[in-house]
């Protein structure tokens, strides 16, 4: 009859005559506690400048710094990406294209006054390769499409010490069509100066209708396009801004967030580090730097909903 001192004699003794499975189990066990200790491991907060004014000439930016105290909700891991495209100063409509100048400021008061901490896209990257560890607090924040008022920002970023990249579509580099101002090349040059910010790779022409973009020019499904198209908005837009910065171009974003497992192989291949899409999420150590998620602040919503956006780390459209 097996009694319990039967089984616990049987087990000793196969774990005496079997040591390779002692010590498969020990590996097992070690390399669980090591990667939790890995993944957990918080970063000493940045001292951050106490910072109560922003200086700038933006006459709307006078606004006071409101206090806003944190939502009462449930806070997600994992690093948000917050993108941005233009800022304005008059009444254009605002949405997830547009924000307020002032509107901008406020935000980014809330983020430093909030503890958070700016990263740059390799310091992201590195994180989610298990290369630095998570900090406690952090976020990331993008400018898409190079436009020129885009440049509103730099003020409020310089004064709170904050890290920014803005994603250049070359093609539209210096070119203004009659509905938009995009950055020149000397404005893109300028920025790329600041060590706080950097210059990424938005393709040459943004193609971003549902006919027409880089899946459907890779599938051939798009009249007169193709891979070698898709091939040179790849390339192409990173060896132009590397020539006009004098620096690395590693990341892309895709326009319209199209992209797929093809042209993943193709932004590798052409030496990018990682690629952001417009998925919705936040970042964690071992999800994949070439699909990075974004949450794209919609410019409608006031301070209160941005602070929850930031708890909650989903899409907030507020119109
Ligand atoms: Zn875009």
């Amino acid at each position: 009859m097996l009694n319990i001192y039967g089984g616990f004699s049987t087990l000793f003794h196969l774990l005496v005559r079997f040591p390779l499975i002692v010590l498969f189990i020990a590996l097992i066990g070690g390399g669980v506690i090591y990667k939790s200790y890995k993944t957990s491991t918080i970063q000493p907060k940045t001292k951050l400048e106490a910072v109560v004014n922003v200086i700038s000439n933006d006459a709307s930016a006078a606004v006071p710094t409101k206090i806003v105290t944190a939502p009462v909700v449930s806070e997600v891991t994992g690093i948000p990406v917050i993108g941005y495209h233009r800022l304005v100063n008059d009444d254009t409509p605002r949405d997830q294209m547009v924000t307020s100048v002032s509107r901008f400021i406020e935000e980014m008061n809330y983020l430093h006054d909030n503890g958070y901490q700016t990263l740059s896209m390799d310091e992201l990257v590195d994180i989610m390769n298990y290369q630095k560890p998570m900090p406690e607090k952090a976020v990331v924040i993008n400018f898409d499409d190079g436009f020129d008022s885009a440049l509103l920002a730099v003020p409020a970023l310089e004064t709170l010490k904050m890290k920014a990249s803005f994603w250049i579509i070359t093609g539209y580099a210096g070119v203004s069509p009659s509905w938009q101002k995009y950055m020149t090349w000397e404005q893109v040059a300028d920025l790329s100066k600041n060590p706080n910010f950097e210059i990424q790779s938005h393709t040459v022409t943004h193609p971003y209708l549902d006919d027409s973009n880089l899946i459907t020019w890779m599938a051939g499904t798009t009249k007169d396009r193709g891979v070698i198209d898709v091939v040179s908005e790849i390339t192409d837009s990173k060896m132009s801004l590397e020539r006009n910065i004098g620096k690395p171009v590693n990341y892309l974003a895709w326009p319209a967030g199209y992209y797929n497992a093809e042209l993943i192989r193709m932004a590798k291949k052409a030496g990018y580090k990682g690629t952001t899409t417009t998925d919705e999420g936040v970042n964690k150590p071992g999800d994949n730097p070439f699909a990075i998620k974004r949450l794209f602040v919609d410019g409608s919503c006031n301070l209160e909903q941005f602070a929850r956006m930031m708890k909650t780390k989903t899409t907030t459209i507020c119109h």
